[in-house]
């Protein structure tokens, strides 16, 4: 979801040097994790949360840098709401039985190794399913997700043709997702032989990692070869990413991935029709939304954006579908992408 990776990008291209003070940092973050969080107490809460009892709400997270919070954040899963995998989405609409009231799927995107390090061992310990879609060309490699390769290249000097005019970092994730896709890797080839510096690395998971979260009932899944923006691609790139990716995951993981997860969150119609070619079953969007409780569309089911540092009062008001509206009500109608 571009929400995670613009905070991501921003936080990446604006920080100021270290010299806030911790304090004052972790101040802020507290802040940040829990805005919104005073709707837990607004009489439509308790409305929304009844209603909420009647969807299904699919939580999409992407690393994990609080472990102890995201435990704290499954116990109250535990205690609210019924956890369910990925087969058992699957088994519903196969039957076409809606899941239990207040059925929560947990899943994640990009996959960066603390889906691996920090949420596998919470999940395990209390017997959690969830999905993890990875993105494939990176599998194996110390390879950064480009939005944040794009970030440090541009703090370090780097130069594109499509960025001449002033980009604002908070921009440049946004500039960027909204080229051509072969103007988007023509800028960051660009930005790469130009900035002073080379991005730092980043240690990706393996295939034997992926094998062995498979076996720790977290179903992997296909967010393409190399997450672009799918929308911004000609059909033979739409199609060379899903298949690329479908035919190395089945490589790895012995068996066909059925689930995908849209890069950027965006539906795209031509992905729609290659996917069902494919044989997969499940298809997610960001759009932070709750869905019904028997997806109408499989391949467009909704999820919500959550994160591990998310406060128990946010976490509880996006679980009910109310800091979503809130949100929707503030930006207008929003069309997901
Ligand atoms: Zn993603």
């Amino acid at each position: 979801m571009p929400q995670s990776e613009a905070t991501t990008l921003s936080s990446t291209v604006s920080s100021p040097p270290p010299t806030t003070s911790t304090a004052a940092t972790t101040a802020t973050d507290q802040a940040e994790a829990d805005r919104g969080g005073w709707l837990r107490f607004s009489p439509a809460q308790p409305l929304f949360r009844a209603r909420a009892a009647q969807r299904l709400a699919v939580l999409a997270y992407h690393g994990v840098t609080d472990p102890r919070s995201f435990g704290a954040q499954l116990d109250r899963l535990r205690r609210l709401a019924t956890p369910v995998s990925v087969c058992d989405v699957e088994q519903a609409i196969a039957e076409g039985k809606p899941l239990p009231p207040r059925s929560v799927l947990i899943t994640f995107d990009d996959a960066d190794r603390s889906v691996l390090t920090h949420a596998l061992p919470e999940l395990t310990a209390r017997g959690i399913p969830a999905a993890a879609f990875v993105i494939s060309e990176l599998i194996g490699t110390d390879r950064p997700f480009w939005w944040h390769e794009a970030a440090f290249l541009a703090r370090h000097g780097g130069q594109a043709r499509s960025l001449r005019s002033h980009v604002r970092p908070e921009q440049l994730l946004a500039r960027l997702k909204a080229l051509p896709d072969p103007d988007r890797r023509r800028s960051l080839h660009e930005l790469r032989v130009s900035a002073r510096r080379r991005p730092p690395g980043q240690d990706q998971l393996s295939p034997e990692d992926l094998r062995a979260l498979q076996d720790g009932n977290v179903a992997i899944g296909n967010h393409t070869l190399g997450h672009p923006c799918l929308a911004r691609c000609d059909d033979s790139t739409v199609h060379a990413e899903i298949t690329g990716a479908h035919q190395a995951l089945t490589r790895w993981l012995g068996e066909p991935p059925t689930a995908f997860a849209y890069p950027n969150g965006g539906y795209d119609p031509r992905a729609d029709t290659l996917l069902r070619q494919l044989g997969y079953r499940l298809g997610f969007l960001s759009d932070h939304r709750l869905g019904p409780r028997l997806p109408v569309h499989p391949l467009r089911i909704s999820r919500l954006q959550v994160d591990s540092t998310t406060s128990s009062r946010r976490f509880d008001t996006i679980l009910s579908g109310l800091e979503p509206a809130v949100q929707r009500w503030r930006k207008g109608p929003t069309v997901a992408e």
